[in-house]
């Protein structure tokens, strides 16, 4: 057995509605299980930040597809590395919306990862990447409301 992590960004497309992301995550909650996927996908107007965690080969398959989705564009690969375990593993997808950065401690952690003020994955490392996707699962575990509204 080989678990890879691999975290990714992309910029969503200009006319991206709620219902697109209520799809996705569809689709994903569907897919992933059976694929053995767990994960984050993680959106602040206009950029995702996604972790996929599994098996090698799914992984691979599912970030092949993925990037082929014409409702985003411009992937770049932040992170792709074996790991002993998940860090995921409750969740077969979850999504998390930040566009509006509502809440303080969002804010702070936006902050706090990536130095801006509104949140820009392609500028993050792969450990402030990560870091930043379990500091907020965290928040949105205890909220147990996911925001998915743009
Ligand atoms: P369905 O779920 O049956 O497709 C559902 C609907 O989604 C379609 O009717 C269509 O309206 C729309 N749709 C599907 N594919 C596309 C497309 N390429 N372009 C535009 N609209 C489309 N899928 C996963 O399985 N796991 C993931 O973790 C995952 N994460 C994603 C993260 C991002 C940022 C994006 C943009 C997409 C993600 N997807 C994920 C979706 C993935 O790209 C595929 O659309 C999906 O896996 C196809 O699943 P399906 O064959 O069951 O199609």
């Amino acid at each position: 057995m080989s678990l890879y992590r691999l975290i990714y960004s992309s910029q969503g497309i200009p006319s991206l509605q709620s219902q697109d992301l209520k799809d996705i995550l569809e689709s994903s909650q569907r897919n992933n299980p059976a694929n053995g996927i767990t994960g984050l996908l993680c959106y602040s107007k206009p950029a995702f930040l996604q972790v996929l965690e599994g098996e090698c080969e799914q992984v691979n398959e599912t970030y092949h597809r993925i990037v082929q989705d014409e409702r985003h564009h411009s992937p770049q690969i932040i992170e792709c590395v074996p790991i002993r375990r998940r860090n995921f593993e409750v969740w077969s997808m979850q999504a998390i919306t930040v566009n509006d950065l509502s809440t303080e401690q969002v804010r702070t952690l936006v902050l706090k990862y990536s130095g801006f003020t509104t949140l820009r994955p392609n500028a993050m490392d792969p450990e402030h990447g990560l870091s930043f996707l379990l500091d907020i699962a965290k928040i949105y575990e205890l909220s147990d409301n996911f925001f998915l509204d743009l």
